[in-house]
């Protein structure tokens, strides 16, 4: 594959301007992220919160949460009613209690409440997965990661820079591919961009900044079919069925002469028709 089909010849200082200046964001290259690191273990904590949940409800239940439990000593020790009802904004908030208040046990007994800097380290924490770990690394610490969420995923995939079914494999194949100057500002612009104009269900793309980098935009605009999408409801069902290796049919010969094989002097009874409905 070429450089410019893999990723790794993408324009990527182009496109961050176009959209840090699209967002009104700044300068993507200031490292505006070390300046204004946010809290890690709130940023631990308010990712768990944020998993299909949308970001109005997160911040409300992070703000309540935060008010009475702001670290991990007094989390884990919380009263689980006071706690459901703070988080109750946030989707799943029953499951989701006990998940943070597990994770700041971990933290208590494993990091002595410090929420640790290293990914295998927060990935070996409950509930904490690569998206969690890798969002405390960039907001937390400031440190080089790529968070990669259903929007990185989806745009990655539709500027053509991988072909990936989840959101793991694009964030492998983008450490490979982009250079780590990058990949602090990628999460935060290609988010508020798949919110905005490249959304899930018909993106803008006549109103997209990128669309001159972007192999789908170009694809829609020549009036061509757009680049084929690995993460399509059903493509890994097809993938597997294609790669099946087909078995010949058995020889006439011995065909039907399993043990099962009704005498044909004995005929059974009728076959009745399914019914509508019926499996
Ligand atoms: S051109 Fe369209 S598909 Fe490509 S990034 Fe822009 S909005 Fe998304």
């Amino acid at each position: 594959m070429s450089g410019a089909k893999d990723g790794s010849a993408f324009p990527w200082e182009t496109a961050l301007d176009r959209l840090a200046t699209l967002y009104g964001t700044g300068d993507w290259r200031r490292p505006y992220l070390r300046d204004h690191a946010e809290d890690p273990f709130q940023v631990l904590i308010g990712t768990i919160l944020s998993q299909r949940t949308r970001d109005e409800q997160t911040d409300v239940a992070s703000a309540r949460l935060f008010r009475r439990y702001p670290d991990a000593r007094s989390l884990a020790a919380a009263d689980p009613r006071v706690l459901e009802r703070l988080i109750r904004p946030v989707g799943f908030y029953r499951t989701k209690s006990r998940a943070i208040r597990a994770c700041a046990r971990e933290l208590l007994a494993r990091f002595a409440g410090v929420v640790p800097r290293d990914l295998e380290e927060l990935e070996s924490l409950p509930s904490v997965g690569p998206k969690t770990a890798n969002c405390v690394l960039v907001f937390g610490y400031g440190i080089p990661a790529i968070p990669v969420d259903t929007h990185v995923h989806r745009i990655a995939n539709r500027l053509g820079l991988v072909r990936t079914r989840t959101p793991e494999e694009t964030e492998a194949r983008l450490r490979e591919r982009v250079d780590p100057r990058f990949w602090i500002p990628l999460n935060p612009l290609l988010v508020q961009h798949g919110q905005n104009v490249c959304r899930p269900l018909r993106p803008d793309c006549p109103a997209c900044p990128i669309r001159d980098l972007c192999a789908t935009g170009r694809a829609l605009r020549d009036g061509r079919a757009p680049p084929r999408r690995e993460d399509r409801p059903g493509a890994r069902a097809r993938a597997r069925r294609a790669s099946r290796p087909r078995s010949p049919p058995p020889p006439p010969s011995r065909r039907g002469t399993t043990s099962r094989r009704r005498s044909p002097r004995t005929p059974g009874p009728p076959r009745r028709r399914p019914r509508a409905g019926r499996r």
